[in-house]
């Protein structure tokens, strides 16, 4: 009989990381909370008491966020339940007897933890009383919290460098921490290019491949993986033939992306002389360097909420966020720094006690901020007082409204105000810009262009708005299509309107990166094109490769084509005629 689980299986997903890799595969398995009686080597003791120490203060902080959101979205006597659960954390018939536990029974954390709730909680469901079993279910919360917590370090840690993270779904905090532990790279059974787990592999350059449907459950760890993150497909198991054709296709890539680098210092202009700025995409501190070794022109986006996410906690002081900001600020000056403000929510977990059922038609980006200056002030403040070292830009996420620009403003004329009190330097005049990602944006154009400083469209939101797909759902990504005809009309739009007021536009969204939207892009008269460095030097060969003129013909056949099929068609053609059609790469930017 042939040994299925031998046979070479192919799943074709989307690549949202490039890069090619070989390895055993890693199964990280989010599952449901079970927890089993084991017992730790004696000198494993402390470690395990630490690690609860640990759990518990996480879980507090999960707890605290919790409660501020609860009080003010749903008031005092909702945020009560998960005050009593916060005090619970802390109760020595809890905490003391889990630690005692460990100690006197050498059990694991987790399971220390489950007979001592578990023996509480039996108490409380006798009681007969309403009230006390509802406490029960609390108890059952504060458990599943912290073992949750405990979990995920652990799975995480056991991961072997060298193998392939293989998983239904991540979140790009996950994704951080596996990439502490050097994996080879990342593949998922969910997602999309845009999600934001996909933009941190790429920032943290772990090759990935997501919506590949059932890989996670079909597989075992160690089974051999080939992960290729420019076509978006794994090989399980691969037979010798396929293990030595990537192998091939891995130089191949690999030469090229060296090549690439002699582009790095030539400039980002068309054959006839128009220029166009090329700028990074950053979301991490450590990425800075990249702005000079892939040859950008600045950072045209920096996603502070990244930075967050990486700290583990959303209250950063105004001080530490003012250190990092001025680092990266400073590492980069005379170039710019477009600092966006916290862009939470969506699919950038913001800790809310009742589900929203859609998130990112929900509390998200400016929304958040306006309704708690409290997370703005500190952030305006700490941004300005880096203007004092650089070139630096401050973006508003996810506006809908007109107003909601002038409440930033008047917002920052406070923190300068402040700043002024307290005598710290900051720049004059540091440009407002405006993120054009909701359709209502780019609709009225000319009225947030005079409100505004400057653009930066975010085509991944504007895409998901303008078309309703989720940019993260799997089952829709076929219709995630930034290249549509009605996307690149908001596109225009914007454009025009900026064109009026006389202030820059970029684009920021995955769009920039996508080698057919370039001559789109260029001939519309977009400035600049802001994307993760990687990609920098691909698309800096398209605009060396074309004449404005090329740019502003393909635009208008792109804006009167009847769907996104016909517009990839046509640049497809021209990607070939024009020598950028290097089939993997361009594979890469067309998971769809
Ligand atoms: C966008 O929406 O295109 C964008 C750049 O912002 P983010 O991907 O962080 O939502
Ligand atoms: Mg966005």
């Amino acid at each position: 009989m042939t040994d299925l689980r031998a046979r070479e299986r192919v799943f074709d997903g989307i690549a949202v990381s490039p890069g090619i890799t070989i390895g055993p595969a890693y199964v990280h398995a989010r599952e449901a909370i079970e927890v089993e009686e084991r017992i730790l080597e004696p000198d494993l003791v402390e470690q395990e008491v630490a690690s609860l120490h640990e759990a518990i203060e996480r879980s507090e902080r999960d707890l605290n966020k919790i409660i501020a959101v609860t009080r003010e979205k749903l008031g005092e006597d909702s945020a009560e339940i998960f005050e009593a659960q916060r005090l619970m954390l802390f109760d020595d018939a809890v905490r003391g007897e889990a630690e005692r536990c460990i100690r006197r029974d050498r059990f694991e954390a987790s399971y220390a933890l489950h007979r001592v709730m578990q023996r509480h909680r039996k108490i409380l469901e006798a009681s007969g009383n309403d009230y006390f079993r509802e406490r029960a279910h609390d108890l059952q919360d504060v458990e599943d919290r912290i073992i949750r917590h405990l979990r995920r370090g652990r799975l995480i840690s056991a991961v072997d460098p060298s193998h392939i993270v293989v998983s239904e779904n991540l979140t790009a905090a996950d994704i951080i921490l596996f990439s502490r532990r050097g994996i080879l790279g990342c593949a998922m059974d969910y997602g999309g290019l845009t999600s934001h787990v996909s933009i941190m592999a790429r920032s943290l350059g772990v090759p990935a491949v997501v919506s590949l449907h059932g890989l996670a459950g079909s597989i075992s760890t160690g089974d051999v993986l080939v992960l290729d993150g420019l076509r978006g497909r794994v090989v399980v198991n691969p037979d010798d033939a396929t293990l030595e054709a990537y192998r091939k296709r891995k130089d191949r890539f690999e030469r090229l992306r060296a090549e690439e680098k002699s582009l790095v210092h030539l400039e980002p202009e068309t054959i006839d002389g128009h220029r166009v700025r090329l700028e990074a995409n950053l979301e991490l501190r450590d990425e800075v360097s990249f702005v000079a070794e892939y040859g950008a022109q600045g950072i045209g986006l920096f996603r502070t909420e990244m930075l967050f996410l990486v700290e583990g906690r959303l209250s950063v002081s105004e001080e530490d966020q003012f250190r990092i900001y001025q680092a990266v600020v400073s590492a980069v000056a005379p170039a710019p720094v477009t600092l966006r403000v916290l862009d939470l929510g969506g699919d950038k977990l913001l800790p809310v006690a009742h589900r929203e059922h859609n998130p990112f038609l929900g509390w998200r980006g400016i929304r958040v901020l306006l309704d708690k200056p409290d997370l703005l002030m500190p952030q305006l403040k700490a941004i300005l007082r880096a203007s004092a070292f650089g070139n630096v830009r401050i973006l508003i996420p996810m506006v809908t409204d007109v107003g909601e620009v002038r409440q930033v403003r008047a917002l920052l004329a406070r923190a300068r105000e402040e700043l002024r009190s307290e005598g710290r330097a900051f720049a004059d005049n540091v440009p407002v810009g405006v993120m054009v990602e909701v359709p209502s944006v780019a609709l009225l154009a000319d009225r947030f262009a005079a409100e505004s400083d400057f653009f930066s469209i975010g085509t991944n939101d504007l895409t998901q708005y303008a078309l309703a797909v989720d940019r993260g759902n799997d089952l829709v990504s076929k219709l995630f299509r930034d290249l549509h005809p009605a996307v690149l009309h908001l596109v225009r739009k914007t454009l025009e309107a900026a064109k009026r007021r006389g202030i820059p536009v970029s684009v920021c969204g995955e769009l920039a990166a996508n080698l057919r939207a370039v001559p789109i892009l260029v001939g519309m008269g977009v400035d600049t094109l802001s994307m993760s460095p990687v990609y920098l030097p691909g698309v800096k060969r398209v605009i060396r490769s074309m004449s404005k003129e090329e740019g502003q013909l393909l635009a208008r056949e792109a804006l009167e084509s009847d769907d996104a099929d016909e517009v990839a068609a046509r640049l497809d053609r021209w990607l070939e005629e024009h020598g950028c059609g290097v089939p993997f790469l361009v594979d890469s930017r067309n998971g769809h």
